[in-house]
């Protein structure tokens, strides 16, 4: 028997009920796995010998053995152990190190993007990091590390793809997190050390300045590697001299010693390779190239092995929409830290909030010389919703009420300039023409920071008012859903030139 034979058999038994995703039909052994849907859900389906269709896991009566070989069909749920099953038979569908490639995450809040995603990454030189959240994220979505992995490798399997991908547990902050994401496979950690930065030093009177270094531990120790020091860095000189170096050291050492413990817990816990990314791009502070500097030789004199760093780079990045600030200066600053990257070497420079920044990405791409990851997640949030805009107005506009109510809660943890009332108001928009307020900056980011209260929101009875309709909706139209978003995903990953 083969696929195609398969296939036939399945539908000759129950054709008029399941629609097969031929591209997910896999073989190995003899038998065959492959997901289909009816018209409420998807399902593992699994055509094989007794032996083993027995180890899947299905509460559903649906068993039959279809031909005198005795092969067996058992429509299954796509559960975890399912899925441990078949991640045993295929090791394609285990995430993996990337390492020093190109790379792109991808961030998946309903955990239903994979699919569109691996289309935008098809013929592209890019690794992409399919699984990627953030524990604030997860809080927002009521979904844990198990989940997101568990979803992104479900699509995997979906869409046939045996390639290579990666599982980011974005911006962690504590080491039981981190623990939790390893114990699930997560192959890419994100160190987010914010709550070790706590002041803006440029608000700080020497006096202040002085008082607060004189506590930092070590400080003289380090104080001495670096003084003075010049580094030559393209056709500039950077030296850290002493307002400069001491503003440096208070902002990032204590920073610093966390990540090295929380690489050291890593480094002991994780059997296999591991990305490692540092982030300190949701500071106070702009990542000057002299601090950039300073945190990747302090990260290497602690003996940190890391692949990626995320800095705070000049100008102003808000989530779902363009870059804002003057792209001549900031490729002029973000030169100097591409070339300190390079001089140092063995690492990428990865951009945070990278949603829709179309400006800024052929810059990013070209000065790194390809040696680059970038993280979005709203984007392909907002590409979702305006498929329940295209394919359900008044599903979207019950909630853009909803999320004008409470946008003035939400938006206290985003940097923003939104302005609600440049939104027209929805009582006046044709249903045709609701897609148009994803074109403008103010509606997306009213969408884009009110997910978690959208897919949060339960009415009296415990219900969610909004989260099962907008499932219900991308799936009973999930080829514009994947259409639309791998698109807009495409359009992302075509500026990176590669
Ligand atoms: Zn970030």
């Amino acid at each position: 028997m083969n696929k195609q034979d398969i296939l036939q058999l399945f539908n000759k038994n129950y054709g008029d009920r399941y629609e097969v995703y031929i591209s997910s039909i896999k073989s190995e052994d003899n038998n065959y796995f492959f997901l289909a849907k009816d018209k409420q859900a998807k399902y593992l389906v699994v055509v094989g010998k007794p032996e083993e269709v027995k180890k899947f896991e299905s509460n559903a009566p649906e068993e039959k053995k279809i031909d005198r070989d005795e092969l067996i069909i058992k429509i299954c749920y796509l559960n975890n152990h399912n899925l441990n099953l078949l991640r045993g038979i295929f090791p394609h569908l285990n995430p993996s190190f990337c390492g020093l490639r190109a790379s792109f995450g991808t961030g998946d809040r309903l955990g239903i993007a994979t699919p569109a995603h691996l289309q935008a990454f098809a013929g592209k030189h890019i690794f992409p990091i399919l699984a990627q959240q953030s524990v604030r994220e997860m809080s927002r979505t009521e979904r844990n590390w198990q989940k997101v992995l568990d979803d992104a490798i479900w699509g995997c399997f979906e869409a046939g793809y045996e390639g290579p991908f990666g599982a980011d547990a974005d911006h962690v902050k504590e080491i039981k997190e981190l623990k939790e994401a390893a114990d699930c496979g997560f192959t890419m950690f994100t160190i987010d050390p914010s709550d070790f930065i706590s002041k803006d030093t440029e608000e700080l009177n020497e006096q202040e300045l002085n008082q607060l270094y004189n506590k930092i531990p070590k400080n003289k120790e380090i104080e001495n590697l670096y003084l003075n020091k010049k580094f030559k860095v393209d056709e500039q000189e950077l030296i850290f001299d002493e307002k400069s170096l001491k503003k440096i050291i208070l902002t990032y050492s204590e920073a610093l010693n966390h990540v090295v413990e929380c690489y050291e817990f890593l480094k002991d816990y994780k059997q296999n390779e591991f990305d490692l990314e540092i982030s300190v791009d949701e500071t106070p502070t702009v990542t000057s190239p002299l601090a950039h500097l300073f945190i990747v030789s302090e990260l290497q004199r602690g003996g940190v092995d890391f692949q990626n760093i995320a800095l705070h780079f000049l100008g102003d990045w808000q989530k779902g929409i363009e870059y804002i600030g003057n792209v001549e200066e900031f490729t002029g600053e973000f030169s100097l830290h591409a070339a300190i990257a390079k001089n140092i070497g063995g690492y990428k420079l990865s951009l945070h909030t990278g949603s829709d920044k179309f400006s800024v990405y052929p810059i990013f791409s070209q000065e790194t010389d390809g040696l680059c990851h970038i993280k979005t997640a709203g984007t392909s949030w907002l590409e979702e919703a305006k498929v329940v805009a295209m394919k359900a107005p008044a599903l979207y506009r019950e909630i853009h009420r909803f999320a004008l109510e409470n946008f003035a809660k939400d938006r206290a943890s985003y940097n923003l300039t939104t302005d609600l009332s440049c939104i027209p108001d929805i009582d006046t928009i044709a249903d045709d023409e609701l897609v148009n307020l994803f074109k403008k900056n103010d509606s997306r980011q009213l969408i884009h920071i009110t997910y978690g209260s959208i897919l949060r929101a339960k009415n009296d009875e415990g219900k969610y008012i909004f989260k099962d309709r907008i499932y219900k909706i991308l799936f009973e139209y999930e080829e514009d859903h994947y259409r639309e978003l791998s698109n807009h995903i495409r359009r992302h990953l075509e500026l990176l030139n590669k």
